[in-house]
């Protein structure tokens, strides 16, 4: 099965990718996530990409695609992959297609996780990674048994200097003008869902799990 998480920053993709993609044994993928590993470990994509992504904006498509899609195409994404954060512009979905439709595989099912913009703003106020592997907590809903310190590998939570200021305000602008170009692609192939994100984590897992059992009838 191959899906894809739509939803605005803090809504949760990330939380839920990591506990479906265990449930359903298929490969997450999150673009965020791919960049700031490539900052970390200071690679040529992290010197193209770093400054769109300090000011909030999208790293450009030529640079997005084939660094996601790269993995799409591993060995370890055979038996399904589920997307968070990619795509994001009508280019990348159909890049997406593209590679897909090369090994007989398609996107089976989307789900936009729609979230107020009270929660979305309560969730990204309080979100920390880690340095290590980006597992995410947050300082009131799912805090770390030591503070600052990740509970999976031990290396310390940092806030993302995009989830303040203004970089945060062009991220959430740029998603609610250009989701709707990628929700209206799924929609015409009959393909969106949509989940309310604005329950607790188990109880959008439980929801997320419904529709994927339902899309698969
Ligand atoms: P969020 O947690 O807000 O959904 P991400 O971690 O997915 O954010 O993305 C962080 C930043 O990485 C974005 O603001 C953007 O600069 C860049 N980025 C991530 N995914 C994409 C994409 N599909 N296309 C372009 N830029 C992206
Ligand atoms: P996204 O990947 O969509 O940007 P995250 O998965 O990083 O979102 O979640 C944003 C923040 O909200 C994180 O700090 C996370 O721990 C927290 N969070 C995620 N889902 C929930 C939920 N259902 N209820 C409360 N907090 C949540």
């Amino acid at each position: 099965m191959d899906s894809i998480l739509i939803g605005a920053p803090g809504a949760g993709k990330g939380t839920q990718a990591e506990k479906l993609s265990q449930l359903l044994g298929v490969r997450h993928i999150a673009s965020g996530d791919l960049f700031r590993k490539a900052f970390e470990e200071q690679t040529e994509l992290a010197l193209k990409a770093q400054k769109y992504v300090d000011l909030g904006e999208l790293v450009p498509d030529e640079l997005t695609i084939p660094a996601v899609l790269r993995h799409v195409e591993e060995p370890e994404s055979m038996h399904g992959v589920l997307l968070d954060g990619f795509p994001r512009t009508l280019a990348q979905a159909q890049a997406l297609d593209a590679v897909l439709q090369g090994v007989n595989r398609q996107i089976d099912l989307a789900i936009y996780l729609k979230l107020s913009r009270e929660e979305l703003l309560r969730r990204i106020a309080g979100r920390l990674f880690c340095h290590a592997h980006q597992h995410v907590y947050h300082v009131q809903f799912r805090p770390p048994k030591v503070a600052d310190t990740c509970d999976l590998d031990g290396s310390k939570l940092y806030q993302r200097p995009d989830d303040t200021g203004e970089a945060l305000r062009r991220r959430l602008v740029i998603f609610f003008n250009e989701a709707t170009q990628v929700l209206d692609y799924y929609r015409k192939q009959h393909k969106l869902r949509k989940v309310d994100g604005n329950q607790s984590i188990d109880q959008v897992t439980a929801m997320l799990l419904n529709e994927i059992n339902d899309s698969m009838r």
